[in-house]
């Protein structure tokens, strides 16, 4: 990287980032006092980010309205949504912005040299040019504003981040997180909610929010971060030219400062609502928290990563187990956050009593004084620190691009101290420095120092109120209808014509010129060549093995796949127990800690899963198969240990441990409950599947909300049931894990085959024996279209249907028809206009079609959306540039880089649906060759699906209730 003839910028430290094979610069915009870092690599993937640092003083949500809404055109770019225009029309691997407690950032990535270009001027025109200034429509469309259609109706509130944050308060959990954080800094920034409170955002005035954008999104408040394969030179001096050249250095306060300690501890606490049918006793959450330290020493960054896996996090840790045994809380939970300045240590027992907390604490010291006392686990703390540098080294952050993930962190310590980028992301000689340390005292120290010595601390509780939601509600209600009474004809009036100007704003679309602007690719710069799929047949002992040739450096990707098709309908639920308890569950060699402990020291870990795969030659018949799978990753090296292990789980299991069994339905429970909470849309969608789809009612019966009911069942009178259930677990076992009935999936470069055969061969000595074989499973589905009532402020808002049993068929036109969906129709119905947070629908080659709104205020609304779907369809009409858009957005999703563990996972995917290359080339040149009449030729396929009318809504009990005639059943969630 040669920097040396860049005029404009003073570099202030260059060198090779050795751990990440990428050479590293520091940088200055002279002019400007832009802050720029580099991180220069072979990775094609590449990252851009800007971001500015955003302290706020208030709880009006500024710094997340900012953030929607420089996305909303600029001066260079007028659309109205460049950034939706972006995600349809970009081969973006990531576009996005975040909004953090003190800074917010909008990161960019793509494969493609001219796309990387495009989306970067297109963000750093936003950021520094928005037309906020322009148009007060947009302030009041994505922040907040009075709604009044006509003079005699209800005053309410409206604004897509107010509906957000609405939905984002509404778990239980969205509360204690914000107080945690809140309470530990009275004196900071980290004392406000950045994302905006929903009492609060209404108090921001237009002139302040402007305020903001003026004050802090200037480049001497900048952050910007380029990462990958290009030519850094040429990008920074385009960034100049076009850009920062054009300001000079101000003097911005937007430093974040350190909370004063506290002298005592702090008690407090805060409501959240139940329904009102939810029990309050069980419902409190209790946390711990503490102040440690901050972000910027390196050593205690990682330590108390270690130390959050050995005390807390791994199954059995002391002291989640010490809480569980005394029976507070039915899930332990704990988290260190060290993405603010001052991190914070938590432990918190979700489901607990009141009274219960001074308990809480004293376990917790007690606990933590005798592991100082007599030593950690050093077995405990190697765990940690193998588990925390395997994901270090193996670098795979699932879906998001590598360069993203580290130019996040990157701000742990960058945004505080502006000339140490580094210090975390080069992590090797920290670790080295962890593992010399397990013996020493070292971890014991800094748990009295930070944890027991420490008064920076707070203990908070959350506790439930019954219906509290419709208090709320109602009272919002009286306050909006009583500020109505109080004005005058005149006022009433401008609140009406207000309501129709941002309406009018809202529909009038951006022009043909303006959308022009915007950069776009051409139909000839996408590739029509298919990812390509890696499967190689064999057989290993007798063992059917799917062999994905990849290079992985130096990994196994393993899965043992159990099929489960002999399993009785009725038994399903108890599947999925199965799938919860095993490896966290005593075996005969090892108590549960020890077990994870001994899995984690060696290897990358182990993990359990339910995978269904439809069949998609055999669509009519509905055939598919699924399977118990257990998975691991592990050096080649590590491998024979890895098979051992998964073999003493599979075979050696002691299922008869009803204490165990019981905490683990509880958190089974407990952690199902919050994950409707926050993202009901997926359970919404599938169980409106179920009623119709055997493959869908499967997956309803084994995680779904048939799942949860039955857990929650076996939790509540477990002393009945409990020989039941231990009896068909036993049962289970021996019929799953026979030979026989087992096949592997395996990714590696082909010198990790060496000696897989003998392994396997092994293992497959150690399972049961072959079972007669039985009548496969049959499952039989009903309509129900079910309400399901929470005390969520929001919906979740499905309806879903089958085209191919409605004679239409699959077609690579309906990914074309997901874009369109998720960025034009249902994102001007639902989200610009209804003020959902989102809105989404699939297709897939079985047939299976639905429309699904999240956190949304509306219901019936939201379902005359859907049920308009086949007429917008007949009537679609696009340019080409258009249509060369959509297609460019499709292909985006479909074309993710994919890590090599990805890459095993596609291609066995498609190996197990029968999907032959043949059938991707054919949906691939389906899409690229897409015109409109294909896309109007889907109104059919919509209107199917919708004639299916299986409608299901997870939501607010209120709403449900006041529009029940759209289902067939309501009732309580929980
Ligand atoms: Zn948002």
């Amino acid at each position: 990287m040669d920097l040396t003839k860049l005029a404009a910028y003073e570099v202030i430290e260059q060198r090779k980032l050795g751990d990440l094979k990428s050479e590293g610069a520091l940088l200055k915009h002279k002019k400007s006092g832009a802050r720029v870092l580099l991180i220069s690599n072979d990775d094609d993937n590449k990252v851009f980010n800007i971001a500015f640092r955003t302290p706020t003083k208030n709880s009006t949500g500024v710094p997340h309205i900012m953030e929607h809404t420089v996305l909303c055109g600029s001066e260079k770019f007028p659309a109205k949504d460049p950034f939706v225009e972006l995600v349809k029309g970009s081969l973006n691997t990531f576009l996005n912005a975040m909004t953090y407690p003190d800074k917010t950032v909008y990161p960019i990535a793509s494969c493609n040299d001219k796309d990387f270009q495009n989306l970067m001027d297109v963000y750093m025109d936003a950021v520094l040019h928005p037309n906020i200034y322009k148009h007060e429509e947009i302030f009041r469309q994505e922040g907040w504003s009075y709604q009044l259609e006509d003079k005699d109706g209800e005053l309410s509130y409206n604004g897509v981040v107010y509906n957000e944050m609405k939905g984002a308060f509404s778990s239980p959990d969205g509360v204690l997180d914000r107080v945690i954080l809140n309470s530990l800094f009275p004196d900071t920034t980290y004392a406000n909610e950045s994302g905006g409170d929903p009492d609060e955002i209404p108090n921001l005035t237009y002139e302040e929010y402007l305020d903001f954008h003026r004050t802090y999104y200037h480049p001497s408040n900048s952050y910007i971060y380029l990462y990958g394969d290009m030519d850094m030179a040429e990008k920074l001096e385009w960034l100049d030219r076009e850009y920062l050249c054009k300001y000079d250095k101000i003097e911005v306060d937007s430093e974040i400062h350190l909370q004063k300690p506290f002298d005592a501890v702090r008690d407090l606490s805060m409501k959240y609502s139940v329904s009102s049918n939810e029990p309050l006793e069980d419902n409190t959450y209790l946390s711990y928290n503490k102040v440690v330290g901050t972000s910027l020493d390196r050593e205690l960054y990682l330590a108390f990563q270690i130390l959050d896996y050995a005390l807390l996090s791994a199954p059995g840790a002391p002291l989640k187990k010490a809480l569980m045994d005394a029976g507070i809380g039915k899930d332990i939970t704990g988290s260190y956050d060290n993405s603010i300045y001052q991190p914070i240590f938590s432990v918190v027992a979700k489901n607990a009593n009141e009274d219960q907390k001074d308990e809480f604490v004293r376990i917790i010291e007690s606990t933590l004084k005798k592991i100082v006392e007599e030593g950690m686990d050093p077995k405990a703390l190697e765990a940690g620190i193998n588990y925390h540098e395997f994901r270090y080294r193996e670098a795979d952050f699932g879906g998001y691009p590598k360069g993203l993930m580290y130019g996040l962190q990157i701000f742990d310590s960058w945004l505080y101290d502006e000339t140490k980028p580094f210090i975390h992301v080069e992590a090797l000689d920290t670790f080295a420095f962890m593992k010399k340390q397990v013996k020493n005292g070292y971890f014991e120290e800094l748990i009295q120092k930070y944890l027991l010595d420490n008064p920076h601390g707070s203990i908070v509780t959350v506790l439930p109120e019954q219906g509290r939601t419709a208090r709320l509600d109602a009272e919002l209600h009286d306050k909006l209808q009583a500020y109505k009474a109080s004005l005058s004809d005149a006022e009433i009036e401008k609140l009406v014509e207000d309501t129709r100007r941002l309406l009018e704003y809202q529909e009038e679309p951006s022009s043909q010129e303006e959308l022009e602007k915007i950069p776009m690719l051409e139909r000839e710069d996408i590739s029509r060549e298919i990812a390509p799929v890696y499967n190689e047949e064999m057989t290993l002992a007798g063992v059917p093995v799917v062999f994905h040739e990849i290079e992985t450096n130096g990994i196994g990707y393993l899965d043992l796949m159990f099929d489960l098709s002999e399993v009785p309908a009725e038994q399903l639920p108890y599947v999925g127990v199965l799938q919860a308890v095993l490896g966290i569950i005593d075996t005969e060699h090892y108590d549960y800690g020890e077990l994870f402990n001994e899995i984690n020291v060696n290897t990358g870990g182990i993990g359990t899963s339910l995978e269904l795969y439809p069949d998609v030659t055999k669509v009519t018949e509905k055939e598919f198969k699924a399977t118990f799978e257990i998975k691991t990753k592990a050096l080649y090296e590590k491998i024979p240990f890895a098979l051992e292990m998964m073999q003493e789980i599979l075979i050696c299991s002691k299922l008869d441990d009803e204490k165990r069994l019981k905490e683990i339905l509880s958190m089974n429970k407990s952690r199902m409950q919050a994950r409707f909470l926050s993202s009901g849309h997926s359970a919404s969608a599938l169980r409106a599947m179920s009623y119709r789809s055997p493959i869908s009612r499967f997956k309803d019966m084994t995680s779904g909300i048939e799942y949860y009911q039955n857990v929650s069942r076996m939790e509540e009178h477990f002393e009945k049931e409990k020989e039941e259930l231990i009896t068909i677990l036993q049962s289970l076992v021996k019929t799953l894990f026979c030979r026989g009935n087992m096949m592997v999936s395996y990714t590696a470069s082909r010198e990790g085959l060496a000696g897989l055969e003998n392994e396997l061969e092994k293992l497959n000595m150690a399972l049961f024996d072959e079972q007669e074989a039985k009548p496969a499973c049959v499952i039989r589905c009903e309509q129900k279209n079910e309400g399901f009532k929470t005390s969520s402020k929001v919906q979740f808002a499905a309806k879903a249907g089958n085209f191919i049993d409605a004679g239409e068929s699959y077609t690579g036109a309906l990914q074309i028809l997901k874009v369109i969906m998720s960025y034009e129709y249902l994102w001007v119905n639902i989200r610009v206009k209804g003020g959902a947070y989102g809105c989404m629908s699939n297709f897939n080659r079985i047939g299976e079609g639905y429309f699904v709104s999240y956190r949304d205020p509306n219901l019936k609304k939201t379902l005359e959306v859907y049920d308009g779907v086949p007429e917008y369809l007949e009537n679609f009409t696009v340019s080409e540039r258009d249509m060369t858009k959509y297609i460019i957005g499709t292909i985006s999703n479909i074309d993710q880089p994919m890590t090599p563990a990805a890459k095993g996972d596609r291609s066995m995917n498609l190996y197990m649906n029968h999907v032959s290359e043949e059938m991707i080339r054919t949906e691939r040149q389906q899409i690229l060759e897409a015109t409109q009449e294909d896309i109007r030729a889907l109104a059919p396929v919509a209107k199917a699906v919708l004639a299916g009318n299986q409608i299901c809504v997870i939501g607010n009990e209120a709403k449900i209730e006041e529009e029940k005639d759209v289902f067939m059943e309501v009732k309580d969630l929980f």
